[in-house]
Order: structure tokens, then C-alpha cells, then sequence
């Protein structure tokens, strides 16, 4: 049996507060559930080009964390998803990522992008009011190996780990992990 984990709890939303910052390496959470080996792959064949782009790269930063073996490969073959379409409508929410699982194991994932986002697909820099597909991209695939946001009181924007809840619309911040990321799938992964 499969069972679908959660969406709301992996949503973006827009950064509308100032909290200061606390440097602090054990701010990520964990879902629970994780895959049951350090291989896995997702399958971005139903993406135009440009996103695909994207999902690679998204993917790619994770893969690159050491010490942890974990690696992500594109296989059009995969039932992992990557999708877009309608979420809430522009609203808040920018992409979600489903996480089925069985037991304690993590058995697929669906990601979707909000069709009605104005999204920046490009490797440059975002206007102010785009938001950047690399950046929720690199957030999404933290959840897709099943690791949580961190933790709000040490999220402020730029510098803060990818895995903090809000985005700052025309931001790139997102993109690279930080250390309290790079924890997290170290942990999960070993
Ligand atoms: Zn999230």
C-alpha cells in the first residue's frame, strides 16, 4: 500500500518577516521515512526542455553532498514525477512534493510546480518578481529523500539553508546548500 505523506508541509511561501539569524548546524528536521537505498531516480520526461534543466540541476546538488553516498539520476522510466500544473493559483504555495511511503521506507515521490508562478528558469539572476526554479527546485528534491524544513527561528533569507520554509521572490539564495543541509543528508544517508 501506498499513502500519500504530505503536500501543504512542503510548500515555499513567500518571505514576509525578519527573524535574526543563528548560525547552528542542527536546525533540519527529518520526515521520517527515507529510501531504502542511496540510488534513486526521478523521471522529468514530462517537463518542457527548459525545466528540465532545472530539475537537473536541482537534483544535482543534492548528489554532490559528501560524505553521503546519496545520488539522484534522471530515468524517463522512473515513477518519480516531476510535473507542473495548478496549485492554488499564484497563491503562496509554489511547489509541493508528495512523499508515498510504506512502513519506514520512501516507495515514490510526485513534484509539482505551480503552472500559474511567474517562474525564472534561467542560471542568471531572477527580476524581483520572479521566482526562481532552481531554488524551489533545490528545496523540493531536499524533501523528495525525506528530509524536512528547517527550523523558522533560523531562517532570514539569504544565507539561510535551502530548507527553510519561505522564498524570497527574485532570490537565488536557495540554490546553494548550506551546512545545515548538507547535515541533514549526511544523517539521513551515512
Ligand atoms: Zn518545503
Amino acid at each position: 500500500m501506498k499513502f500519500p505523506r504530505f503536500s501543504a508541509g512542503s510548500a515555499l511561501a513567500l518571505l514576509g518577516l525578519l527573524m535574526v539569524a543563528v548560525p547552528t548546524a542542527q536546525a533540519w528536521t527529518g520526515m521520517g521515512p527515507k529510501w531504502p537505498t542511496n540510488t534513486n531516480k526521478y523521471d522529468k520526461s514530462g517537463l518542457p526542455s527548459n525545466w528540465q534543466s532545472v530539475a537537473d540541476y536541482s537534483a544535482q546538488q543534492w548528489t554532490n553532498v559528501s560524505p553521503s553516498p546519496f545520488t539522484w539520476t534522471s530515468d524517463g522510466a522512473s515513477n518519480n514525477d516531476l510535473v507542473r500544473g495548478n496549485i492554488d493559483g499564484g497563491g503562496r504555495t509554489l511547489a509541493t512534493t508528495t512523499i508515498y511511503y510504506s512502513g519506514t521506507r520512501i516507495t515514490r515521490f510526485v513534484m509539482k510546480f505551480d503552472t500559474s508562478e511567474n517562474w525564472y528558469l534561467g542560471s542568471g539572476s531572477p527580476a524581483s518578481n520572479q521566482v526562481d526554479g532552481r531554488s524551489v527546485g533545490t528545496h523540493e528534491f531536499g524533501h523528495a529523500h525525506g528530509q524536512g524544513h528547517a527550523q523558522t527561528q533560523y531562517c532570514s533569507g539569504s544565507g539561510s539553508a535551502t530548507l527553510c520554509p519561505y522564498y524570497t521572490m527574485g532570490s537565488t539564495w536557495a540554490r546553494s546548500l548550506e551546512t545545515d543541509d548538507r547535515n541533514g543528508i549526511n544523517t539521513l544517508y551515512p
